[in-house]
């Protein structure tokens, strides 16, 4: 017997082993030495795998969704008088302008479509242009398409002309190699149930330590206050300021020392990529087209256009996969008839050969 009915082809939450899931089967107390001591060693963690030079970096723990910690950060780092440039190419980078603009924070948006990377070439036009321009946010994996954002070459810009760099690494931290320091990333937020391949119930931010330090009193909300999340853990050894997902932080670091177990970064990227080359062919195989060009794909999610069959509905292939025991994802996007295939979790190249030999099986179009 599997230990779940159905496999979770999805970007998050995501298939996950028995032993992450085993973390969480019992009641785990919060305020205390143990507790609050593995709270300092997620974060020390999660600041070694961000890359080599790590020293100027801290990571911080939030509660709440994806979502949240990208509030959190957009709420906090960006002073009354900032103003934020989003480079966007799908639904989640358009979110961080949504999230600005309630917040009241000055935000303007370089859009390129859904099927293109972000304009590089323009935000450098827009930054020669606007000097009150003084943060720069962008999405790594925007997970609406699978696109593979240019971070490097838009680090390189925003640091040209003196800003803070602000990425959402959400679906990509921990599946994709990546150096936070080299890349001089000012914050970048990833959560727990994507590529570390944990549960649903917290974030987690990576920021240069001397620019959060200068965030203080900054935020625009009390319970997505980052700096004092951040003074907090730092001065009370790992204590969460509320009530913390207890059984998601156990669960967390048992994938962090599977993380390690399995190799890494770099091998758990390697897996990805062949899980996601196992996938295309088989797809391409059976006639199914992915939307994006292999150079922008990401190895975290693909999306396929629908076969082209007036037959063909998502919601009965849906259905049907499920009962062979695979969950697969909704497109995102506005302008074309797709689905998206996830790679990510505790998934193998076999577990996509048997997707395929599902989807073979299921034609009913
Ligand atoms: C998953 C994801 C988020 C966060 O989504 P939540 O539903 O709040 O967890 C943000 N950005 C990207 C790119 C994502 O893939």
């Amino acid at each position: 017997m599997p230990d779940n009915s159905y496999l979770l082809l999805t970007p998050g939450p995501l298939s996950t082993t028995k032993r992450v899931k085993a973390a969480m089967l019992r009641d785990w107390c919060t305020w205390d030495d143990d507790y609050n001591e593995l709270v300092q060693a997620i974060r020390r963690k999660l600041v070694q795998l961000a890359g080599s030079n790590m020293e100027d970096y801290t990571a911080v723990l939030m509660q709440g969704s994806g979502t949240f910690c990208v509030e959190s950060v957009i709420g906090t780092a960006i002073p009354e008088n900032g103003k934020l440039l989003v480079l966007t190419n799908g639904a989640y980078g358009q979110r961080i302008a949504q999230m600005a603009r309630m917040l009241r924070i000055e935000t303007m948006v370089l859009d390129a479509g859904e099927v293109a990377p972000v304009d590089v070439a323009r935000l450098e036009e827009e930054l020669k242009h606007d000097p009150d321009i003084t943060h720069i946010a962008v999405v790594h994996t925007e997970t609406t398409t699978g696109m593979l954002n240019p971070i490097a070459d838009v680090g390189k810009v925003a640091k040209a002309y003196g800003k803070c760099f602000i990425v959402d690494a959400m679906s990509s931290f921990g599946g994709i190699a990546l150096d936070v320091a080299a890349l001089d990333i000012d914050f970048l937020i990833s959560s727990a149930n994507k590529c570390i391949q944990g549960v649903p119930g917290f974030g987690f931010i990576l920021a240069k330590k001397e620019v959060l330090a200068g965030c203080k009193g900054q935020a625009r909300s009390l319970s997505l206050d980052l700096y004092d999340q951040w003074n907090t853990m730092e001065k009370q050894n790992g204590k969460w300021r509320f009530t913390s997902p207890t059984h998601v932080v156990h669960a967390f670091y048992v994938a962090l020392q599977e993380l390690e177990e399995e190799g890494g970064i770099a091998v758990r990227e390697a897996r990805y990529r062949q899980n996601q080359r196992t996938l295309i062919e088989g797809m391409k195989h059976l006639g199914f087209m992915p939307l994006l060009d292999e150079q922008h794909q990401s190895p975290i999610i693909t999306s396929f256009y629908y076969p082209e069959s007036s037959l063909f509905t998502f919601k009965e292939f849906y259905a049907r996969l499920k009962r062979e025991g695979f969950v697969i994802y909704p497109g995102k996007i506005t302008t074309m008839d797709t689905f998206r295939i996830g790679n990510i979790g505790e998934v193998y190249p076999d577990d996509m050969k048997r997707l395929v030999e599902a989807i073979e099986k299921n034609i009913f179009w």
